[in-house]
């Protein structure tokens, strides 16, 4: 199999300016307040991150929820926070096949897709343990919304000629993991 390796560093600017920029065009798609992503952080993982059962072959990212046990007092749900975890092999090796390397486009395409299933589950109801037929249902209404956020912001068309090449990359799986400190 090929290998691609890990984000860099300077991947991970890359993918740090395109979550700033992937947040700012979802505020404003659902008409959420300026500061809605900091009051309601999220975290960005990379594989190397991740406990090994987070690993996906087939997926350049996923949602997670974490749910932090150490600060929930006894018999009170502990707060919920959701994380996007990037499988970093799976990205760079779609750029290495692909015929331009560009990850910004490609990272604002795949984070800006997270915010939207992240923003359903919290406010719009989406169920995050759903069946595989809503799953799906639900994959392609996040898919046709960060469709038309992005249009006429990026080069959609190189974005949705890779997402039919790739498409089961990013039909990804939820999962729900207990995290033990502070995230
Ligand atoms: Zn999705």
């Amino acid at each position: 199999m090929m290998q691609a390796g890990f984000f860099t560093g300077t991947d991970l600017r890359t993918i740090t300016k395109a979550a700033l920029l992937a947040e700012r065009l979802t505020q404003r798609h659902f008409d959420l307040s300026e500061d809605e992503w900091k009051r309601n952080p999220y975290g960005v993982f990379t594989r190397r991150e991740v406990d090994e059962s987070l690993h996906e072959a087939e997926a350049f990212a996923h949602v997670v929820v974490l749910k932090n046990m150490t600060h929930s007092p006894a018999g009170r749900k502990g707060r919920e926070k959701y994380g996007i975890v990037l499988q970093d092999p799976n990205i760079l090796l779609a750029l290495l096949r692909s015929s331009f390397h560009d990850l910004w486009t490609l990272g604002l395409f795949i984070l800006t897709h997270e915010l939207v299933h992240i923003i359903r589950f919290r406010k719009y109801g989406a169920d995050f343990f759903a069946c595989v037929q809503e799953r799906d249902k639900e994959e392609n209404l996040v898919h046709d919304i960060t469709r038309e956020i992005l249009s006429g912001v990026t080069n959609t068309d190189y974005l949705l000629k890779l997402y039919d090449s790739q498409l089961t990359l990013l039909r990804e799986k939820s999962t729900y993991i207990g995290l033990h400190g502070g995230a």
